[in-house]
């Protein structure tokens, strides 16, 4: 398995009392599979990636991924994990403004072990179709072509997982189809597994693991999202 959770409880405080963001029983991918999560927004993927990834530790549960429990890790182990393990592509792209489409991608390998490789790199930006663009800065790239760097970015470092929060967001549904079909064959590639959360349940249909949120998340309840079941619980002011 590359992720299994185990009587997972993750809990924000909101300083009257704790709200629970997220109550997983159980759950594992297994290495090599790619799996949608899909929801509405608030009712918690992004803190259940957050979790996967080492930068949110939950109240209680086991979080196994890559082989490591990251609930018995220091913060710098975590850093180390991260570095060796996890690809993330974040929502907004997280691309640094002032540098080219191929440095962003070398950026991406610092933290790790290996040496920055620039024909990597290049051979990335080839894989996702920015070959003509390896020199632009990210304003002088389309909001789809910024997303494909970002992916590059992710895999540079060879992670054995990827994860993915909402990385369609931001495109019209032409080009969210697209960069998703791109994403899970560069895996493929890779051999690297996958995460995508989203509440567009058009990025999801193609996966081989499509999980609704609101069916994994005991947290979730009908009343709307967790914030909203604790508000009409009257955990929340
Ligand atoms: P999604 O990714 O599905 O939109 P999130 O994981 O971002 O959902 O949020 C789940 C719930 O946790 C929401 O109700 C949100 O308001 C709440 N939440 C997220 N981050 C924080 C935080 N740092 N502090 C308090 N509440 C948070």
């Amino acid at each position: 398995m590359i992720v299994e959770l185990k009587d997972l409880i993750v809990e924000y405080d909101l300083g009257t009392a704790p709200f629970t963001a997220v109550d997983i029983p159980a759950w594992s991918l297994a290495r090599g599979r790619q799996a949608a999560i899909h929801g509405p927004s608030g009712c918690g993927k992004s803190t259940l990636l957050h979790v996967v990834a080492g930068l949110l530790a939950p109240r209680s549960g086991r979080v196994r991924v890559c082989g490591n429990e990251l609930t018995e890790m220091s913060e710098s182990d975590l850093d180390h994990f991260r570095a060796a393990h996890v690809g993330y592509i974040f929502q907004d792209f997280n691309l640094l403004q002032g540098y080219t489409a191929v440095e962003n991608v070398l950026l991406g390998m610092a933290f790790s072990r290996q040496k920055p490789d620039r024909h990597r790199a290049r051979e990335l930006l080839d894989r996702v179709g920015l070959s003509h663009r390896v020199k632009h800065r990210p304003a002088q790239l389309s909001i789809g072509e910024r997303q494909r760097v970002a992916i590059a970015r992710a895999l540079a470092r060879k992670p054995e997982l990827i994860l993915a929060d909402e990385p369609t967001g931001s495109l019209d549904p032409a080009h969210a189809g697209e960069v998703v079909n791109l994403l899970r064959e560069a895996c493929r590639q890779d051999g690297c597994s996958l995460i995508v959360v989203s509440h567009d349940p058009g990025v999801v249909g193609s996966f081989d693991e499509a999980i609704a949120f609101m069916e994994l998340n005991r947290a979730f309840s009908a009343s709307g999202t967790p914030r909203a079941a604790a508000v009409a619980a009257g955990g929340v002011a």
